[in-house]
C-alpha cells in the first residue's frame, strides 16, 4: 500500500495500484507518484538476493512450481522451472499446448505469484515486493505482448502506444516523440493516427510492440504474440523482436508453440508438461535472420 498526497488540495489516497489523477481535485498525480516509485524502487533493494554479486541477469527463476487447486484436484503446471536470462538475450520458451508456458509467463511478469521458488527480475525478488511496489514494477521494467493485441479500439495507433507512460509519469511532449518515433520503428511511420480496426492483424501487433516499448522496459515478454498471425506475418513479428533485441539492446522473453522461432531467437528452452526438457543456442540468430 501506498500513501500519495495531492500536492494541490492535500487530499491522501491509500493506493495498492499506480493514480494518475487526484479523486477529490482531479490533481494530476504522475509526477508524485513517479518520485513515490523512485523512492520505492530505492528501499526495495533490502529484498535483492545476496547470493548474487552481479546484475549478470536481467530475469532468472529459481526452482519454479506452480500448482493449481481445482476443487479437489491439484494441477502441477510448473515443475521446477530454471531460466536465466542475459541482457540483450532474445530467449523463447517453446512447447506444446498445456505445457505451462502461460503459467511461466504469469509468473515472470509479477501476475501471478508461484506456489515455490523465485522469480527474479534484475535480482529482486518479486514475491518480496507489496502491490504498489509490484505495480510500479510491472509499469516501468516490464512491457506486455499478448496474443489477442489487447489495443483500446477507440485510440489511434499513437495513443495506444503513450498511454503506458501516462502511468509511467512521463511528460507530454517526451510522451508524442517517442511513441511516433517507436511506431516508426516498427514500421507504422505512416499510421500513427489510424485506429485498430483500420490496421490489420500484423499491424496491430506492432503497435502492441511499440507500446511494449515505450516506458523503455528491462524486459518484453510476449506470450503467444503470433498465434493470431499467419506464417508470414508471424516471421515478421519474430524477426521484429530479433531486430529490437540485437539493435536497442532489449531483453525479449517470448513463449510460443510455434518451431519457426528457431529461426529467430538466440535461446530456445523446450518446455514440456511444466519441466524444462533441453536447451538449444542459436549464436547464428545473433545476426539478423533477413
Ligand atoms: P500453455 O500456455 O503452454 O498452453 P498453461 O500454462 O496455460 O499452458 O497451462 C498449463 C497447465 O495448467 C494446463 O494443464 C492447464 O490446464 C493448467 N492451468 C492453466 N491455468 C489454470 C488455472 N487458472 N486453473 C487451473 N488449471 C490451470
Ligand atoms: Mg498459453
Amino acid at each position: 500500500m501506498a500513501r500519495i498526497e495531492c500536492p494541490e488540495c492535500g487530499h491522501v489516497e491509500e493506493t495498492t495500484g499506480l493514480v494518475t489523477v487526484c479523486p477529490e481535485c482531479s490533481a494530476d498525480l504522475r509526477s508524485v507518484m513517479a518520485e513515490m516509485g523512485h523512492r520505492r524502487e530505492k528501499l526495495r533493494e533490502v529484498a535483492h538476493d545476496d547470493s548474487m554479486t552481479t546484475h549478470e541477469f536481467i530475469v532468472r527463476t529459481k526452482d519454479l512450481h506452480k500448482i493449481y487447486i481445482m476443487g479437489e484436484v491439484e494441477v502441477p503446471a510448473l515443475k521446477g522451472v530454471e531460466v536465466n536470462i542475459r541482457r540483450g538475450e532474445y530467449l523463447s520458451i517453446m512447447g506444446p499446448s498445456g505445457s505451462g508456458k502461460s503459467t511461466l509467463f504469469n509468473m515472470v511478469g509479477g501476475l501471478d505469484k508461484p506456489t515455490k521458488g523465485t522469480c527474479f527480475i534484475e535480482e529482486v525478488d518479486m514475491a518480496q515486493l507489496d502491490a504498489f511496489e509490484l505495480a510500479w514494477l510491472r509499469c516501468r521494467k516490464i512491457g506486455y505482448i499478448f496474443q489477442t493485441f489487447n489495443l483500446i479500439p477507440v485510440m489511434t495507433a499513437l495513443e495506444n502506444v503513450t498511454l503506458p507512460m501516462i502511468f509511467a509519469g512521463m511528460s507530454s511532449d517526451e510522451m508524442m516523440d517517442r511513441g511516433a518515433m517507436l511506431l516508426d520503428l516498427v514500421g507504422l511511420g505512416e499510421r500513427l493516427h489510424h485506429k485498430p480496426y483500420e490496421l490489420s492483424g500484423g499491424q496491430q501487433q506492432r503497435v502492441a510492440v511499440a507500446r511494449a516499448l515505450v516506458t523503455r522496459p528491462e524486459v518484453i515478454l510476449a506470450d503467444e504474440p503470433t498465434g493470431e498471425l499467419d506464417t508470414t506475418t508471424g516471421r515478421q513479428i519474430m524477426f521484429l523482436f530479433q531486430k529490437i533485441s540485437i539493435e536497442e539492446g532489449v531483453t525479449v522473453l517470448m513463449v510460443t508453440h510455434d518451431p519457426v522461432v528457431e529461426e529467430y531467437a538466440s535461446l530456445v528452452y523446450h518446455l514440456g508438461d511444466g519441466t524444462i526438457e533441453e536447451i538449444i543456442e542459436h549464436p547464428e540468430n545473433k545476426i539478423l535472420s533477413e
